[in-house]
């Protein structure tokens, strides 16, 4: 899966607690926990058939077609992104 932007967030001691517990229990890093955790919570949120982005009817494709364009740009750019950051890891 494509990772292409940092984003930190502030939390106290009780959530950083409660986020190493979430990922010991997950068997996963403390990251893909986080994400693990805005993907449920945005699927429990959304009705079924209804874009991600913006909630409009969607069908099966989980985006409606300007958000579908959108993503898959996005998906696009990072894959490009990767492709060049292995390309300069070999150069290296
Ligand atoms: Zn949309």
């Amino acid at each position: 899966m494509a990772r292409y932007k940092r984003f930190t967030f502030l939390c106290d001691p009780d959530e950083r607690r409660i986020l190493a517990a979430l990922a010991k229990r997950l068997e996963r890093s403390q990251s893909d926990s986080v994400r693990w955790l805005i993907r449920n919570a945005a699927a429990e949120l959304q009705p079924a058939g209804s874009c991600v982005v913006c909630g409009m009817p969607a069908g099966d494709r989980g985006a409606c077609p300007e958000h579908l364009q959108m993503l898959e740009r996005i998906e696009l750019e990072a894959e490009r992104k990767n492709a060049q950051e292995g390309s300069h890891a070999r150069q290296a």
